[in-house]
């Protein structure tokens, strides 16, 4: 391991959240630094160029619209390599763009997923030899599941769920192009911003991708 710092480019818009205790978690991380851009703005930064002083991109926002241009950009970068996490309503994003579900690697469709807040469940770690997983056993969250949506069959599983309100996969890692993609459900509110389990995840998910990226480079 080395102390280098990690800059990353937060992105959100399209979904409200509670903005105080999200910022509060990505101050938490050490060897860290964020800018944070909402969408529309973002799109300057989804091209190779526009992304090239960021390590890592992390999603957390529900934006629809996505045009040919914007989405040919992305793929460049995709394809390029770039480290990617996408959190909670991030799967929603860009329903109409087919290319998306591949990416974020798992699909909530309109009309057949379902949401439910405040869920009592356990969060149980599906491989905990994973750099994502490490050092985490199962954990207790209360949170917003979705229900009735699926990964894509060539994931890497690493949280699942075991409640009639969830899906039973609700975490994974994977490829897309050159870049490290991954995808945590967990993630409405403040009751998991705060969650020791949850920082975790989410701050090994922005190591791993960038760690595998610096490898492949
Ligand atoms: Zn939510």
């Amino acid at each position: 391991m080395t102390n280098t710092n990690t800059h990353a480019l937060v992105i959100t818009g399209g979904h409200g959240f509670q903005e105080e205790p999200f910022w509060a978690m990505f101050d938490s991380f050490e060897n860290f630094s964020y800018d944070a851009v909402t969408f529309p703005e973002a799109f300057k930064y989804l091209s190779v160029d526009g992304a090239k002083d960021y390590d890592a991109l992390v999603f957390y926002d529900m934006w629809q619209e996505i045009s040919a241009a914007q989405q040919s950009a992305y793929l460049e970068l995709l394809n390029r390599g770039k480290a990617i996490v996408s959190l909670h309503h991030a799967l929603i994003s860009f329903p109409d763009w087919d290319e998306y579900k591949r990416i974020v690697g798992g699909v909530w469709k309109s009309g057949e997923g379902t949401v439910k807040h405040d869920v009592r469940y356990t969060v149980q770690i599906a491989d905990a030899d994973h750099p994502v997983t490490k050092g985490l056993a199962d954990f207790e969250v209360e949170d917003e599941t979705y229900g009735n949506f699926r990964a894509t069959p060539d994931v890497h599983v690493l949280l699942k769920a075991e409640h009639p309100d969830s899906a039973p996969v609700i975490g994974w890692a994977h490829q897309y192009g050159n870049s490290p993609i991954a995808y945590i459900q967990l993630g409405h509110d403040g009751h998991v911003y705060g969650n020791p389990g949850y920082r975790r995840l989410v701050n090994q998910a922005i190591r791993w991708g960038v760690d595998r990226v610096k490898r492949e480079a």
